[in-house]
């Protein structure tokens, strides 16, 4: 029979104190949850042992340490080695075969990002790469407020509306059938308002929180806003 696993929810661990990993880890911690902040390097470790429940000092491309310390009852693994390749290939490749079901990646470039998502890391993240793009279009139209890439060709964009929509609606812009595109949220300073209905009237200074096609989006931005 094999034996149930017992994994600990919200509980989390680190792989990697860096800049990235330790940021993941202190916010984490200070979010009141169970954090374990694991380095090769001893002196990461002492750092961080006051920013997460455990700090332990290991190698993560050795499976035997990883599974001493019973990686496999955690949820959530975070691997943010970023120079070592190598090393953040291999412990991704450990901790899915210890069965982590969520393995975040921290991707030092895009050869590193397509094997992290062959070997099956779950999330693979490129930081620097995705702040540039953000910074990018925000530098470009002070009307974007941030943006998500959701693939190469779609995002999801948050608008800030000028006083030339003022009044209009969801109808009377016709965003579906102009643009193609959909108005997820209203956000009104505090207040959100999801889904939005055809007749809410979109005020000055609203935050549209909108999602489709790059070139829609644009088109969009460019003619109402
Ligand atoms: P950042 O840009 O986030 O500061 P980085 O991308 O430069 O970090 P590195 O400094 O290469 O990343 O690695 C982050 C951390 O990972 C370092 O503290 C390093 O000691 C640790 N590390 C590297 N290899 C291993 C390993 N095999 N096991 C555990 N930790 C490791």
């Amino acid at each position: 029979m094999r034996k149930k696993k017992t994994r600990h929810k919200n509980q989390y661990a680190v792989i990697g104190l860096g800049r990235f990993g330790g940021s993941v880890c202190r916010e984490l911690h200070n979010m009141g949850h169970e954090v374990m902040a694991i380095d090769i390097d001893q002196d990461k470790v002492d750092q961080y042992s006051r920013f997460s429940t455990h700090a332990v000092q290991l190698d993560s491309t050795d499976e035997r340490q990883l599974h001493g310390i019973g990686i496999r009852n955690f949820e959530h693994v975070v691997v943010a080695i970023g120079d070592n390749i190598q090393a953040s290939i291999l412990t991704t490749l450990v901790l899915k075969d210890e069965g982590v079901s969520q393995v975040w990646v921290k991707a030092q470039n895009m050869y590193h990002q397509k094997v992290l998502d062959k070997i099956g890391a779950d999330v693979v993240v490129h930081p620097e790469f995705d702040m540039g793009k953000r910074i990018a279009h925000n530098i470009v139209s002070d009307k974007v407020i941030d943006y998500i890439d959701l693939s190469d060709d779609y995002s999801i964009i948050e608008l800030r509306a000028s006083d030339k929509i003022d009044g209009e609606t969801l109808m009377s812009l016709q965003l579906r059938a102009k643009y193609g595109i959909t108005l997820l949220a209203i956000k009104d300073g505090e207040a959100m308002n999801i889904s939005p209905k055809p007749d809410e009237p979109i005020r000055t200074g609203n935050i549209l929180l909108v999602i489709g096609h790059n070139n829609d989006l644009e088109r969009f931005e460019d003619t109402e806003l």
